[in-house]
């Protein structure tokens, strides 16, 4: 399938370009950024921070206006655009007949637009259908949460199936590559923490609460449990870290209960044999010391879940962390398996 990226020369654009490389169903024909960037080559337009070069075919790819016209001839498109624009591009997409499979936060909590992970809702794709972009369905919109919500998600699923969230405390250690380029000053960040984020609190009850929703009449119900978030800015470069502390609707015997519950997680799309899937979702790390940002967050082509530090409280019934890579499954990777679970169900075609 031909596919344009939108916000190409950014970080998360940066990042789908390498890891669409080689991609066995998916070629870039297109590369889209701002009026900055339109009509110079992909080398001149873009800042590489990628550890690997420069695709050569892509480096010499003039880049276009985010506009559909300019644009045209592609499948899908994926978006790595700025907030402040994303809204008013993708819209343009999507009605243009071209599906959006998107980073930004604009359509997050739009009723009809799903927020995907797929191993936590891929059910919640059933939304699309009620989108209303194009008279024919044939322009629609997918979002991939925000970068800490992912790690989130996928680490409380199993235990909110199990016996459901009450209430939530987090603290996150967010890695410096999710503030972008050229992202946090360094002498704000070298040898120090920033304790706050700006908007990044506020979104991970929404978030999580969608995420775990369930989907019935075209309708998502969401658990309602109070978040506390603090949300912090630290000196590591890639893998966001939460420390998580849970209170739970059904009190387990034991924190034994919390742990079958995670490793017994299935899931749901373990069968589709999906390219960019990592083989096992979650990663419970029994060695107190672990998971570890520069340790565990490339495992599995970055794809991973870690969890670690599983025990019970004495404020709380169960903590932990969990981490994942930021711009990988956080971010571009997250949004490839979104694309990947829509080309097996039948969306993109
Ligand atoms: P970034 O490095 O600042 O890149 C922003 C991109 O948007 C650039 O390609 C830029 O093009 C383009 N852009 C800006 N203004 C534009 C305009 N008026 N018209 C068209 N394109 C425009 O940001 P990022 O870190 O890649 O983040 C991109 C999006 O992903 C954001 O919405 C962010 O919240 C989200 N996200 C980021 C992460 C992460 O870990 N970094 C994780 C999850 C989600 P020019 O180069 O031409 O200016």
């Amino acid at each position: 399938m031909k596919v344009g990226i939108l916000g190409a020369t950014g970080a998360v654009g940066q990042k789908f370009i390498r890891l669409l490389q080689g991609h066995p169903w998916f070629e870039i024909t297109a590369l889209g950024a701002s009026e900055r960037s339109a009509g110079k080559k992909y080398k001149q337009a873009a800042n590489w921070i990628e550890d690997v070069a420069q695709p050569e075919y892509i480096a010499e790819m003039t880049v276009a206006n985010c506009d559909p016209s300019e644009m045209s001839g592609v499948d899908f498109v994926f978006s790595g655009l700025d907030a402040t624009v994303a809204g008013d591009i993708e819209k343009a997409f999507a009605s243009a007949g071209i599906p959006v499979i998107s980073n930004a936060k604009n359509y997050r909590q739009d009723p009809t637009v799903p927020l995907l992970v797929p191993e936590v809702n891929p059910d919640h794709i059933e939304l699309i259908p009620t989108q209303t972009f194009t008279e024919d369905g044939s322009g629609w919109i997918v979002t991939n949460p925000n970068c800490v919500a992912v790690p989130l998600s996928i680490a409380l699923k199993p235990i909110h199936d199990a016996f459901g969230i009450e209430a939530l405390q987090v603290t996150t250690m967010q890695a410096i590559s999710g503030a972008g380029y050229p992202g946090v000053a360094s002498l704000d960040i070298l040898g120090n923490v920033v304790p706050f984020i700006g908007g990044e609190e506020p979104k991970i009850a929404p978030e999580t609460q969608k995420l775990l929703g369930s989907l019935s009449n075209g309708t998502i119900t969401r658990p309602d449990y109070p978040v506390d978030a603090t949300c912090t800015r630290v000196p590591t470069l890639n893998g966001h870290m939460a420390a998580v502390n849970v209170k739970l609707v059904k009190k387990p015997q034991s924190i034994d209960e919390v742990r079958s519950a995670v490793l017994s997680f299935k899931n749901p799309i373990a069968e589709l044999d999906l390219p960019s899937a990592p083989k096992e979702v979650i990663k419970l790390h029994d060695e107190e010391k672990y998971p570890q940002p520069r340790l565990h967050a490339d495992q599995e082509g970055g794809m991973q879940l870690h969890m670690g530090r599983l025990r019970s409280g004495v404020i709380f019934d169960v903590s932990f962390v969990c981490m994942a890579h930021n711009t990988i499954r956080g971010a571009a990777g997250g949004a490839i398996l979104n694309a990947e679970l829509l080309v097996k169900k039948g969306y993109l075609q």
